[in-house]
């Protein structure tokens, strides 16, 4: 009879365990786990402390009883593993509450021992103010300090998704929060394009952030930074990464890999043919990157327990490996990275480039449309997938999962841009972001329409002088655009482009980088040599300049609109303003939605949407009555201009879009 022995009995541990039992029904399985609790949910503790999950028992998914009764297991809880006795397949063990030793003898032995929270020697960092996040005690922990000292503010160090997700915790408890984090920007990993999203989410919550920046000393109040700052923190959190636990297979002689984890092979076996491991200790194969990784993750832990259970009891699947698939969700926002992000592509050695498109989740005409951001990372010759990444607010997450699964499976830019994905009007989009992001990249490698990254066009203005031009309207123009750049509306470039020099580098970028890609080519048959499309215009540059610093251009952001705790949820109905219309002369109206016409309108000009113009045709006065109408791109305002003339309105002229009517208002 198998006696499977598993060390650690949490993420791959007990689905270590359950798998056994499933595949055999007489094996003798024991569990050993150092701490108090098998089976809880780690990734669930921020979200206690944050009040999201009201009560703590949800977070044990097993008890070692409950576990035993479901899976015939013994479970020792408080029971580390202090040495494994290769030579006679013996663990030794010692009980923390009641000083016990014991020995369990093994068939097989599965290591599931996880990681540790890496431990900074900062000044400081003993004190009882400073907390790390990895078990439920460090949890309770944290919650008594807050409920007995009722801190203020709070310091996390460390802007990966722990860190980030304790943020929003601790400002949900009232605390004013500041993270510090060493990489130019938050979620390290990921490209400024889309680690900005979470960086202006954290803002509008009035987290402050203190990037590029490592803290040197702690007190209890306050710690200090590399240049000197003091920032408020009468609590700190430290969540600077995990350091495999390895000291028990190191002892026993085990093998350790080059990435620092322990060695597996593909069927999980370390070099001991006995000996099987899973989680967050171990190193393995990078499905894109062909070399060892470690990847501290919830998703890969459970299937490699599972597998090592399968291997260890006889039969023989591979881990295919990992592609490190994450995600994390702060405030409302979300941003996820799969695979190669170009920065770790390109240091690989791999001929890799990257596009960016923003588009909304769902069809922009159905409430609620949120924009998702959507990088894609490829092979310059073969258009493989390498990686991707996704940010924005609904939506982002399945396409993340899209992009996931393209990377696992090796597909190419042409495979997305013809995937069929799900549509109807309140779930997606006829052309889903991800096939644009796929057009985007077959245009960008086979040359057709050239575009860069923001990281590229500062690279590249090291080297090269450009014009900017700003395809968007005046009016987001006129709230923040690069230092420099012309203002030219798209539907104003076709007028204007004979008085614009042919043979200079021009740099242009619209709001997405559609109509970038539009005016391109359009400047591209007019003969211009020399354009490059800022790929996904103005939002990858905003995003951008939120997380990093540009070199080589200036773009102004003001700090992002401030967000109130539960006041964002849902979306407003629209609202048409009511206007007093008492004059004869001429009017202007403008036919789009409250919303478009209060970010900025034709001056003078008063607001009654398309969907309105019918209802209220009786308040514009006099059949006879001058009116001009326009919208965005004059197509609303060809309609409503059809509406009038319909009702018995004889001077009514479409004035086209916004760009057309505030040029002819200039001039
Ligand atoms: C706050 C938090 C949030 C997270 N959020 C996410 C997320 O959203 N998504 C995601 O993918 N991942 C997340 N993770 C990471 C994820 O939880 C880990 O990758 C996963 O738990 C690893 O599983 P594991 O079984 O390898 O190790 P663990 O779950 O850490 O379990 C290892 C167990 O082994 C025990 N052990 C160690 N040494 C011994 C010994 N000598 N004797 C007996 N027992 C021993 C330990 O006590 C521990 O309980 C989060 C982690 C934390 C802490």
């Amino acid at each position: 009879m198998e006696k499977i022995v598993i060390i650690g009995g949490v993420a791959a541990g007990a689905t270590a365990a359950a798998k056994a039992r499933r595949l055999s029904a007489d094996a003798e399985i024991t569990i050993l786990e150092a701490g108090a609790d098998i089976s809880f949910a780690n990734c669930g503790l921020p979200y206690y402390i944050g009040g999201d999950i009201k009560s703590r028992s949800k977070l044990i998914l097993q008890s070692p009883e409950s576990f035993n009764e479901a899976y015939q297991t013994n479970v020792h809880i408080h029971t580390s593993a202090t040495k494994i006795d290769r030579a006679n397949k013996r663990v030794h063990t010692l009980n923390s509450k009641t000083g016990e030793e014991k020995t369990f003898d093994y068939t097989k032995l599965i290591l599931a021992q996880g990681g540790k929270p890496i431990a900074p020697p900062i000044k400081g960092a003993d004190q009882d103010n400073v907390f790390q996040l990895w078990t439920l005690e460090d949890m309770d922990n944290i919650e008594s300090y807050i409920s007995k000292y009722n801190p203020k503010t709070a310091v996390v160090v460390g802007g990966g998704f722990i860190g980030l997700e304790m943020a929003e915790a601790f400002t949900k408890r009232g605390l004013k929060v500041s993270i510090v984090e060493m990489m130019p920007h938050v979620m390290g990993i990921m490209e400024a394009e889309t680690a900005g999203v979470i960086q202006e989410e954290l803002l509008a919550y009035n987290v402050d952030l203190y990037t590029g920046k490592a803290v040197t000393e702690i007190s209890s109040h306050e710690v200090i930074l590399n240049d000197g700052k003091s920032v408020d923190a009468d609590l700190v959190l430290l969540s600077i990464g995990v350091r495999p636990t390895l000291t028990l297979a190191k002892e026993a002689g085990l093998e350790i890999g080059q990435a620092g984890g322990l060695l597996v092979d593909s069927t999980l076996k370390t070099s001991d043919d006995d000996i099987y491991a899973a989680g967050d200790m171990v190193e393995l194969e990078h499905r894109v990157m062909d070399k060892k990784v470690r990847i501290p993750l919830a998703g890969p832990a459970n299937r490699q327990g599972r597998i090592a259970a399968e291997n260890a009891l006889g039969k023989k699947h591979e881990y295919k490996g990992s592609i490190g698939t994450s995600i994390v969700k702060v405030f409302e926002a979300i941003a996820g990275i799969t695979g190669l992000s170009l920065k770790a592509a390109r240091a690989e050695g791999l001929d890799a480039d990257a596009i960016v498109v923003h588009k909304e989740h769902h069809t922009s005409y159905y409430p609620g449309a949120e924009m998702v951001s959507v990088l894609v990372v490829y092979d310059k010759s073969t258009g493989v997938i390498l990686g991707g990444q996704t940010a924005g607010y609904e939506g982002a997450d399945r396409r993340l999962d899209v992009l996931a699964t393209a990377v696992a499976s090796k597909l190419t830019i042409t495979d997305l841009a013809d995937m069929d994905f799900a549509y109807s009007p309140p779930l997606g989009n006829a052309n889903d972001a991800i096939n644009m992001a796929a057009y985007v990249a077959e245009n960008r490698q086979s040359g057709y329409s050239p575009t860069l990254t923001v990281d590229e066009v500062d690279a590249y203005l090291d080297e090269h002088k450009a014009h900017w031009i700003d395809l968007r309207d005046v009016f987001s123009y006129e709230k923040s655009h690069v230092e420099g750049a012309i203002s030219l509306p798209f539907e104003l470039l076709h007028s204007t482009i004979s008085q614009l020099p042919k043979h200079d580098l021009f740099l242009i970028y619209d709001q997405t980088g559609k109509k970038g890609h539009q005016a391109l080519r359009q400047l591209i048959g007019a003969g211009f040599t020399n354009v490059i499309n800022v790929s996904g215009g103005y939002l990858s540059l905003s995003h951008y300049v939120r997380a990093n610093t540009p070199k080589n251009f200036i773009l102004e952001l003001g700090h992002p609109e401030l967000k109130t705790l539960g006041e964002n949820e849902g979306h407003e109905e629209e609202e048409t303003t009511e206007v007093e219309l008492n004059d004869t002369g001429r009017l202007v109206v403008d036919t789009r939605t409250a919303e478009e016409y209060a970010y900025g309108a034709y001056p003078g000009a008063i607001n009654i949407s398309l969907d309105e113009i019918e209802r209220r045709a009786s308040e514009l006065g006099h059949l006879d009555r001058e009116i001009v109408l326009y919208c965005a791109s004059g197509a609303r305002s060809a309609y409503a201009t059809r509406i009038l003339k319909h009702l018995g309105f004889t001077n009514v002229t479409n004035g086209g879009g916004i760009a057309r009517m505030m040029a002819n208002y200039r001039e």
